[in-house]
């Protein structure tokens, strides 16, 4: 399968990365939106998050506490914005599930 973030996750393409265990790998945005911008993936392939099941979403929980690990390690004391776009209609590029963890400044909301 010709997925990006399967070849960031096994090494075959080259990213900062920032975090990484046996099931959960997080990198730099190349494109970053905020300051601090990291794209937190599962290295096993799940499209989106449409696709998450009783079967797989342990690694979805995991994610989450990598997220938090990283907020505290990366000092995102003022806050920061979790996103996941799943879909065309959300803008979803890569059909690899990540979130987005942005931080180091002012976000609005409701998003665009
Ligand atoms: P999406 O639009 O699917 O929610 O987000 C995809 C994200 O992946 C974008 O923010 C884009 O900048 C990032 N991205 C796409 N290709 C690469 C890549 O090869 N390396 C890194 N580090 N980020 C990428
Ligand atoms: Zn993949």
């Amino acid at each position: 399968m010709d997925c990006i973030f399967c070849k960031i996750a096994n090494g075959e393409i080259p990213a900062t990365k920032v975090y990484e265990d046996d099931t959960v790998v997080a990198f730099n945005d190349l494109e970053p939106q905020a300051p601090t911008h990291i794209l937190v993936i599962p290295k096993a392939h799940i499209s989106s998050a449409a696709e998450i099941t009783e079967e797989n979403s342990a690694v979805i929980s995991h994610i989450f506490e990598v997220i938090a690990k990283l907020s505290k390690d990366l000092d995102m004391t003022n806050g920061f914005r979790v996103v996941n776009n799943c879909g065309d209609w959300a803008g979803q590029t890569v059909k690899h599930i990540h979130f987005h963890v942005m931080s180091g400044r002012k976000f609005t909301w409701p998003a665009g």
